[in-house]
């Protein structure tokens, strides 16, 4: 193979682009070559923007107690009023206020709108970061050192200008003048007792009013002054925030000299609901509205809030909500429960989930690590051919994971370069541990063993907030299930919130029925008995899915009454598509599917989930209130299936994978039979005589010939690898070629092994044929190994998913109905077929034959998964015999050679 063959096998170089969202902000980097630096470059772009500012000094560097008040003062200036900030968005606004309240600036808008002054507030008192009247008590207290500036009104959480702004000033800042437009935003109450429900508000915003006015009216305050705002919660660019009012007794403390920050106490019913959202203490009814001064734009951004966005959010705060949303589907998807590829995926990936979750609940950042397991550790095969139980089965499909960049798509594998183990790491905002996970399960890809990792705590976090209530030692139980260590002192204080939440609600919940269910426990899974039987209907087609297939449905769920005789469409797709076999969809669902072929509809009923997930589900809650007490009716159509690779079905149902025992396979009779020279026929990507290279073998030359030039330079690339970098090795030649396994060509004659495993079948039955006589009349090794699938097996690796095959004794068997396990397959012989090929075969040739298989057992029906005749010759011929070697036969190209000279050197292309 010349240079420019390796070049094309080369990866084409990514280029980077990172784009940093922030709060205030959104900026895009540089186009870089590395990820590392396209992120540095964002980040850097992103300290120049929030270090425009003029008084911008590193706060660290002074007091922050001197820096708070510079930053104050800064606010107040005449230049700022016409800026950018969404702080000065607020000033402009308060220049509108009537009568006392004209240029008033409540205190909590100058915390929760000015990062910096929110930051130093932290910096001055930790606690800030989670009761935001903290950092009010901390600027009225600065107001005092910035007399002759600033001033706060009498008994008013407020501040003002001293000197009023140059008139030119005001107008050049282009305040809005007076207008009648009034402009409705709709928000959300949210009150403080349990009891009550979650109900939609109007705020009738008028473009010239300041907005925190209508909402200190609807929190029942006389003005902007005593509402306290929380952070802004949902994505990054939001708006949204919640909105409470202050306490008499509250302002009192705040306003009084002598408060001391250190022990407020808030008189106040805390609002759990409202608290879960933002992280934040949030005391008695609160308004959650999306409303407020942008970076974007000099004018108010608003957009509605509505009952179902409000349910939405309270769903994402859980993974399993939070994948439920990124499908669209909330009342059909569900997390799965492995990570099988990325390709069969959908929606969004765990680490994604992860991190947003992580964002959502005030913990820092996950921090993954991977581990590339060495060669060896990784190839180290139990001897024993253990079939697994359907359940287990999906969990090992994990293990070897298809879809390395060395894998072909046709069932062949290479040997694993080396796999990786990823630990996922979970910490407070303080760095403190919380969540710790090591799986065992070992992946090709660093990516899935990433992905597949976080799914394994996501999975952990599901199950938490599915039972808040678990008692200490069963958390710990079913983390350590999933490989997780769990710092429980640190995870229940991050999570006190939702554990209190959960307890008021079970106190509010005794005697009357909430009209909304808990709103911590989002999963539902639902047993048999919950389930009509479903009603199948259109005639059977014989497609039906396999565990590992990827099925599109196109579905329809209602809310009905009982009788059904009122219905409202709640949920709808023309396509959905899923992995089926890994809890993708709703149970009962994935129970429904596997019972159908393609063609055929369906319907079932089922009870209501837990009403957020309908709440979320539909946009007008008013309009189905009155079914909230009914249940759910699906309507599915299978549209397709498509059938999971060769592949990736025997890894699923076999540990090893069944191509790993057939190498194995031959590998224990190159062993006995202390062959020095092999030829593999239809060698593929080399997964053979790569794996022969893991073993110390008698072999000293290997021979490969495959008519796929894809797939052989995949074989070179590997094996020149392995080959240049092993000294001890006793291989002193390999050859691949490329040519046709039907055709003569005297390189391949006089070996003592020969292998052929799972190729005939890829060839039309003639040609197979023609090849076993070819193989043993000309090429004559003194055995030839032949495998290829048992075609009665494939009920078994079909039958991996439940279907109604004897509820239905009248439709086709299976047998007939089921397809091949590869679409380039041309046939697939029962063991009666293949015993006929091969006993007649040998029976030609002076060959004896025996029979075994791998997969399963042979002497349980339906026999092996792939069977095997071992043919040997039984007479030696003499080298007379043997067709002379004339080079016009040679009808073999020459596609890599290696030679043991060739060793730690660039490799040569000879012939
Ligand atoms: N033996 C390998 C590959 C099996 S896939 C393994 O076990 O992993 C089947 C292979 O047979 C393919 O690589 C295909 O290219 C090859 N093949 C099919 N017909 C062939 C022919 N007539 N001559 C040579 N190779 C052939
Ligand atoms: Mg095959």
């Amino acid at each position: 193979m010349d240079a420019q063959d390796w070049q094309f096998l080369r990866k084409v170089p990514s280029l980077f682009r990172c784009r940093l969202e922030l709060p205030e902000f959104t900026v895009v980097s540089d186009i870089c070559k590395k990820k590392k630096d396209a992120e540095q470059s964002a980040a850097d772009l992103a300290l120049k923007m929030l270090g425009n500012n003029p008084t911008d000094e590193n706060p660290s560097e002074k007091d922050p107690c001197d820096a708070l008040i510079a930053r104050i003062k800064y606010l107040f200036t005449d230049e700022f009023l016409s800026s950018f900030h969404p702080m000065s968005g607020h000033l402009r606004a308060a220049l509108q206020r009537k009568g006392g309240l004209y240029g008033l600036i409540p205190a909590s808008v100058i915390a929760a709108c000015d990062t910096k002054t929110s930051n130093l507030c932290k910096l001055l008192n930790t606690e800030v970061e989670s009761k935001p009247f903290l950092a009010l008590s901390l600027i009225m207290r600065a107001i005092p050192r910035l007399s002759g500036f600033v001033v706060t009104s009498k008994g008013q959480l407020s501040i003002q200008k001293q000197n009023p702004y140059p008139t030119e000033i005001i107008e050049s800042s282009d305040i809005q003048q007076c207008s009648t437009e009034s402009i409705l935003v709709k928000a959300i109450q949210i009150p403080a007792s349990l009891d009550e429900t979650i109900q939609p508000v109007t705020l009738d915003i008028s473009s010239s009013g300041y907005y925190l006015d209508v909402i200190a009216q609807k929190l029942g305050v006389t003005d902007a002054s005593k509402v306290l705002l929380s952070r802004t919660i949902g994505k990054a660019s939001s708006e949204t925030r919640l909105y409470f009012a202050a306490s008499e007794s509250l302002v009192m403390e705040l306003l009084s000299d002598h408060a001391n920050v250190k022990d407020f106490h808030v008189k106040g019913l805390l609002n759990a609901r409202a608290s879960y959202f933002c992280g934040q203490e949030i005391y008695g009814d609160a308004i959650m509205a999306s409303v407020g001064y942008t970076w974007r734009s000099k004018e108010l951004f608003h957009e509605d809030v509505s009952l179902q966005s409000y349910y939405r959010m309270l769903i994402s705060k859980i993974p399993n909500g939070n994948y439920k949303l990124s499908r669209e589907a909330i009342l059909t998807a569900e997390l799965p429960s492995v990570f099988t590829t990325k390709a069969n995926w959908r929606g969004s990936f765990p680490r994604e989930i992860l991190c947003t979750f992580c964002r959502q609940h005030q913990l820092s950042e996950p921090i993954f690590s991977p581990t590339s397991i060495p060669l060896k550790a990784s190839c180290k095969l139990p001897r024993s051919q253990k079939k697994l139980k359907v359940t287990e089965a999906a969990e090992l499909a994990t293990e070897y994971t298809n879809g390395g960049s060395l894998n072909a798509g046709d069932g062949e594998s290479v040997g694993l370069e080396s796999s990786f183990r990823c630990e996922v790491k979970v910490f407070s905002k303080g760095q403190d541990l919380i969540i710790e996970c090591s799986p065992k399960e070992i992946y090709k890809k660093q990516s899935d063993a990433i992905q597949s990792a976080s799914l394994q705590v996501l999975s952990w976090l599901n199950a938490y907030f599915k039972d808040l209530g678990m008692p200490l030692e069963k958390l710990n139980c079913s983390a350590d299930a999933l490989d997780i260590r769990l710092t429980s002192e640190n995870f229940l204080k991050e999570f006190a919130l939702c554990q209190s939440l959960h307890n008021v609600q079970q106190c509010g919940n005794q005697g009357s029925k909430l009209p909304e269910s808990k709103s911590t426990n989002m999963e539902y899974t639902l047993s048999g008995q919950d389930v009509c039987l479903p009603n199948i209907e259109g005639s059977y087609s014989g497609v039906c899915p396999s565990s590992g297939s990827l099925l599109c449905i196109s579905y329809s769920v209602s809310l009905v009454t009982e009788g059904g005789h009122t219905k409202e469409l709640i949920e709808s797709k023309d396509e959905f598509e899923f992995e089926i076999g890994n809890g993708t969809v709703v149970s009962t669902l994935e129970g429904v599917v596997t019972q159908m072929s393609v063609g055929q509809c369906a319907h079932f009923n089922m009870n209501l989930p837990p009403h957020e997930f309908i709440l979320a589900a539909v946009d007008d809650p008013e309009k189905i209130v009155s079914l909230l007490s009914s249940g759910l009716e699906y309507h599915v159509t299978l549209l397709r299936v498509t059938e999971p690779s060769e592949e990736r079905m025997e890894q699923a149902l076999f540990s090893p994978p069944l191509s790993k025992q057939r190498v194995e396979y031959a590998v224990q009779h190159i062993k006995k039979s202390s062959a020095t020279t092999l030829v593999d026929f239809g060698c593929g990507s080399g997964s053979l005589l790569d794996s022969l290279l893991d073993y110390p073998t008698s072999l000293e030359k290997m021979v490969g010939a495959d008519l796929s030039q894809k797939s052989l330079s995949r074989a070179a690339k590997i094996l020149h690898t392995k080959l240049s970098a092993k000294s001890d090795a006793g291989i002193k030649s390999a050859i691949l070629y490329h040519g046709s396994i039907t055709e003569f060509d005297p390189r391949l004659c006089g070996f003592d092994i020969g292998t052929c495993l799972e190729v005939i079948e890829h060839m039309e039955e003639e040609q197979a044929c023609l090849f076993g006589d070819i193989a043993l009349s000309y090429f004559r090794p003194k055995v030839l190994i032949v495998s290829t699938p048992n075609y009665e097996y494939n009920v078994i690796l079909q039958r991996s998913s439940p279907t109604t095959q004897e509820e239905d004794p009248d439709e086709k068997s299976l047998s007939q109905s089921c397809k091949f396990r590869n679409h380039d397959h041309k046939f697939e012989w029962t063991r009666e077929q293949f015993n006929h090929w091969a006993s007649k075969l040998a029976e030609r040739h002076h060959y004896s034959v025996e029979f075994s298989g791998v997969g399963g057992s042979g002497d349980v029906e339906p026999g092996f998964a792939s069977q095997i005749a071992v043919f040997k010759q039984e007479s030696h011929l003499d080298d007379d015999d043997l067709p002379t070697q004339e080079n016009s036969s040679q009808h073999c190209k020459v596609i890599w050679e290696w030679n043991c000279n060739d060793r730690s050197v660039p490799s040569s292309t000879s012939n």
